[in-house]
């Protein structure tokens, strides 16, 4: 595969690698979800089902037949052109309900954008993945759009298989009579057990939530808003909001008139995005609001997509104070690094603990975070599936969708989405502190509660190069046993993206990541627990090498 080189000065569009790492949109072969068709959902017999034929990325898929291969290769080519830094990628897998196509199908598929970012073909996905790890091109994170009720323990497992290190599941409403007057084919029980499961698996989790849905108002949109935060039962760590539009061919398109449904118009949809802008605790990100779907396939009037930008603005205006991660990043926001602190937020979520680690500024402004989970063990994937099913090399996979032919143009424009990112091992300026940040605390473990606390910590970098032992006066009382395991499920480093080697000047590659590192392993050692876990994206299994950790099934492990 040719490659050209690439440029680092002014990316064209640099907001798609402002958050670390360049995304890259892979889009799955035309195939109905098991259990029917969602009300609001478009796709057609030809089309991945969520999107329609005018979509930029699917018309961008359907010239290359939907091929894995060629549908990275060729967008590798884009970003670089585009002067997009492009050793540390994102892949995104899109479409449908990846998890029920045909098995043979999920791992040659992920097989295969391996294969092009390393620019050679592998015999199978573990060769694909270890060559991966030292390419030039390499995937340091992975998301899968997912349902919450295809993420059992196998299916899990082959999530991690294939590297994945982020899930997306649709949740829209929190209710069971809406999931059923809507065709969702799943429950509130599915979300909750989809998200223990996951977040126990140590993936970094996002829901996607859908307001103003046939059957809801916008009363009931928030107060169900408010449960996913305030019961510790869910509590994502992204989202991405779509308020509900009419798409032709949808069954939604067909039934409107009669159930008498009407979209919200873009007031009352701005007034509900403001509210849920508002209730969004610090370690969550935003990373979408509005789907865009062409307008001619819109019935009504479409949806303003900028209403995301309106409610920011007007934010910044008054001057509210938003805590969502994205509104706060360093990217997005002016560049100031005096006065560095480690701030540590507490929370209780599906049976186990998180410990949010996040390096900001006297203005909160992110520069880098991390999640470490705490829980007891009742998920383990210590050991990688038998290689004996899927390391069959290449096989005869037909990606394409049949009979269907495009002569529009194609677009470029492609999703923007937010990941982990890595950098080179280095210490940090020695004169960063950490000063306290107490507001309030839970010291107690229990499963399921919805209290939240923030820890006070200061450390101070000493003169050998360690930081200082750190004072946790408030932090909750160790209690595990042997049976409680600690997993980082998010290592984020803000900034441009920067190629390998490049020094930054906002965040990636000043040695942050080392500092949550160092944070979190104390943090799991004061817990009593032995060794920190940490699910890693393939091509930054390299960088956790450095910080002293080895793979060990699954995950990137250390003793401590
Ligand atoms: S699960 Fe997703 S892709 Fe499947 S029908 Fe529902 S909205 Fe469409």
């Amino acid at each position: 595969m040719e490659l050209k080189t690439y440029s680092k000065e002014n990316p064209k569009k640099p907001v798609r690698s402002v958050s670390g790492v360049t995304p890259l949109t892979v889009v799955l072969k035309p195939r109905k979800c098991d259990h029917g068709t969602c009300i609001f959902c478009p796709g057609g017999d030809y089309v991945p089902q969520s999107y329609t034929n005018k979509s930029p990325a699917i018309m961008r898929a359907l010239t290359f037949n939907f091929d894995p291969y060629e549908q990275t290769k060729s967008r590798l080519n884009s970003l670089i052109a585009m002067g997009h830094p492009t050793d540390k990628i994102e892949i995104i897998v899109l479409g449908g309900t990846f998890l029920q196509y045909e098995i043979d199908y999920q791992y040659e598929f992920i097989k295969r954008c391996y294969d092009a970012l390393n620019g050679k073909d592998a015999k199978d996905l573990e060769e694909a993945k270890k060559w991966n790890e030292t390419s030039q091109h390499r995937c340091v994170a992975m998301c899968i759009e997912n349902r919450p009720d295809n993420c059992s323990r196998e299916e899990i497992k082959r999530m991690l298989e294939f590297g994945c290190t982020r899930v997306e599941i649709g949740i829209q409403i929190l209710d069971d009579e809406i999931y059923k007057k809507i065709s969702r084919g799943h429950t509130v029980k599915d979300v909750v057990e989809a998200t223990k499961n996951l977040k126990n698996a140590g993936f970094k989790l996002g829901y996607h939530v859908m307001p103003g849905l046939p059957y809801s108002n916008p009363q009931k949109d928030i107060e169900l808003f408010k449960k996913i935060f305030e019961d510790g039962n869910f509590r994502p760590d992204q989202l991405k909001i779509y308020p509900c539009q009419i798409v032709e061919d949808s069954p939604l398109a067909k039934i409107y008139k009669k159930i008498g449904y009407e979209p919200y118009n873009d007031e009352t949809t701005k007034k509900i995005l403001s509210e849920m802008m508002r209730l969004i605790p610090g370690y969550c990100r935003v990373m979408r609001i509005m789907r865009e779907f062409p307008k001619e396939k819109v019935i009504g009037t479409p949806a303003t997509l900028h209403l995301r930008k309106e409610v920011e603005d007007e934010f910044r205006n008054k001057g509210i104070k938003v805590k969502e991660i994205r509104m706060r990043e360093i990217g997005f926001n002016k560049l100031n690094d005096e006065n560095i602190k480690l701030k540590i937020l507490e929370y209780d979520a599906s049976g186990g603990k998180e410990f949010f680690l996040e390096i900001v500024n006297d203005e909160d402004i992110l520069f880098g975070l991390l999640r470490l989970r705490i829980f007891e063990e009742e998920l383990s994937y210590p050991h990688p599936p038998t290689q004996d099913l899927h390391s069959l090399g290449t096989r005869d996979i037909d990606y394409s969708c049949p009979d269907f032919e495009i002569d529009d143009k194609i677009s470029q424009s492609q999703d923007t989405h937010s990941e982990p990112a890595f950098g080179q091992v280095s210490s940090l300026k020695k004169d960063i502190k950490v000063d306290n940040v107490i507001n309030f605390k839970d010291k107690s473990f229990k499963k399921n509660s919805s209290s939240l606390s923030i820890n006070s910590h200061r450390a101070e970098k000493s003169a050998e190069g360690d930081f200082g032992a750190i004072e946790i006066s408030e932090r909750s009382e160790p209690n595990v046993s042997n049976a409680k395991r600690a997993i980082v499920r998010e290592l984020h480093v803000y900034g441009q993206a920067l190629n390998l080697g490049d020094r930054g000047e906002a965040g990636q590659h000043k040695g942050y990541g080392k500092w949550l590192m160092d944070e979190a392993e104390k943090i799991a050692k004061e817990q009593g627990i032995e060794k920190l876990e940490v699910i890693s994206g393939i091509g930054v299994r390299e960088y956790y090498k450095k910080l002293g950790y080895e793979i060990e099934g699954f995950y990137m492990v250390k003793k401590l």
